[in-house]
Formats: C-alpha cells, structure tokens, sequence
C-alpha cells in the first residue's frame, strides 16, 4: 500500500499515519519528524531547516525531497508506505512522481483530510508531543495518565513551538498558499479520495480501513 495523507496541519495525518502504518505493517514517513530529528541533532540540515520551522515556513524543496528520495529506498518501505506532511508543493508532487516511477512503484491513493478551521486551531493549541518518542496526546481530547509524561516511554511532553497560535496562522497561510493545489493536482491523476479530518481518530481510522478494502488494497 503506498499512500500519501494531504491536508492542512491539524488534520489528524500524523495520528492516523502512527495507527495506520502499525496495523498494516508499512512505514511511516513524516517529513515533519524527520527534519525535528535533525534539528534535535543540531545537524547542518536540521540548523537550517530550524530557521523555517520556527515561523511555520516550509523548508526548500531540495532539502525535503533529498530527504525524502533517501528515505524510500529503505528496506522498511517494501511492504508500502505512508507518507504524511509530503508533498507540500506542486514541485515536491512531480519530484516524488519521477521517484516512485524510477522505482516502478508509483502511489496507490491519496487521502484528503478535509477540516474545518475550528477544529484545527482546538487540535493545535492543545496537541502535546512526546520528546523522546513522538507520541501525540492532547489536553482535553486524549491527555496522558499523568501530566507531562506520556503513558509509553515515560519522556517529557512537550508543547511544539510551531503550535502557538502566531505560528498556526502562519503555516495555514502557507497550506492554502503552496499545499492546497495538490487536492486538483491528485484529483487530475484519479488519485484522490476524501476524507474527513474532523472525525474522531477512531471513527476515521474505521472509514479509512474500510476504503483500503473496497479499493482492494487490502483484504476484507
Ligand atoms: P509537520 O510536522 O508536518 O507539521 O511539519 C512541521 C514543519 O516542518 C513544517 O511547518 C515545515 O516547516 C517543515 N516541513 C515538514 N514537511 C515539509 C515539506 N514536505 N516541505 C517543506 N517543509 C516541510
């Protein structure tokens, strides 16, 4: 199965992705946590790419599509793949389509998140991550056991700097500005399928299981 999750930042792609690659035993590429990686490393890609990060710009497309290029010719991906939070513009799109088709292994689907605005900006303000783990908790809707500590790994939870509300604005700006146009971009290919983001993490993990049978990507 090699998908693509599209849609703005908030949709819910990387819960579902995190569910999505353990039940079918895919990997998981998020380019969002492959560059805070770097960043925590203090490597010359992460001390870049901090410089967009922080304001909620994207980093260049060259950085993001070597990374990227890099990343799926790993044994890991042989069962399939899931890529989250890639492709942001319509450069990465046709670069990551010249790379599967060099590896006769172009994407099954691409899955929209539709989301309305208020759900994003609750998800947003509210979303805690795992520093060692990456594991996503939020305040209300799914807080950890104990405060501060998440419930796998016992790492400290953070609060992402990208997520306060200046930041948000910004990268929902950016979405509609270079990410957006994917939606036509797929829907031209006869990729596209929509779901929607303003689900429960369970009830959409259920609808989207059951498009991956009725599109036979899986068996019943
Ligand atoms: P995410 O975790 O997917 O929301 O990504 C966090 C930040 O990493 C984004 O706001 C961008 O600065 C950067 N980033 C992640 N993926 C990409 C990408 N495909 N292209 C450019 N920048 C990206």
């Amino acid at each position: 199965m090699k998908l693509v999750l599209l849609g703005p930042p908030g949709a819910g792609k990387g819960t579902q992705a995190e569910v999505l690659s353990h039940t079918f035993q895919i990997a998981h590429i998020s380019t969002g946590d492959m560059l805070r990686e770097s960043v925590k490393r203090g490597d010359p890609l992460g001390l870049e790419a901090k410089r967009y990060m922080d304001k909620g710009d994207l980093v260049p497309d060259s950085v993001v599509i070597a990374m990227v290029r890099e990343r799926l010719q790993k044994p890991d991906t042989a069962r399939g793949f899931l890529l989250d939070g890639f492709p942001r513009t319509e450069g990465q799109a046709k670069s990551l389509d010249d790379c599967l088709k060099s590896l006769s292994r172009p994407l099954d689907l691409v899955i929209y998140f539709k989301t309305s605005k208020s759900i994003i900006l609750m998800r947003l303000t509210g979303r805690r991550v795992c520093s060692l783990c990456g594991t996503i908790y939020h305040l209300k809707n799914y807080p950890p056991k104990k405060e501060g500590i998440c419930d796998k790994c016992g790492g400290k939870l953070i609060h992402r700097k990208d997520d306060s509300v200046e930041t948000i604005e910004n990268r929902l700006k950016v979405y509609e500005a270079q990410t957006a146009g994917l939606i036509h971009y797929y829907r031209t290919q006869g990729k596209l399928r929509e779901a929607s983001g303003d689900l429960d993490a369970s009830v959409l993990k259920k609808n989207l299981t059951a498009l991956f049978q009725r599109e036979k990507l899986v068996s019943a």
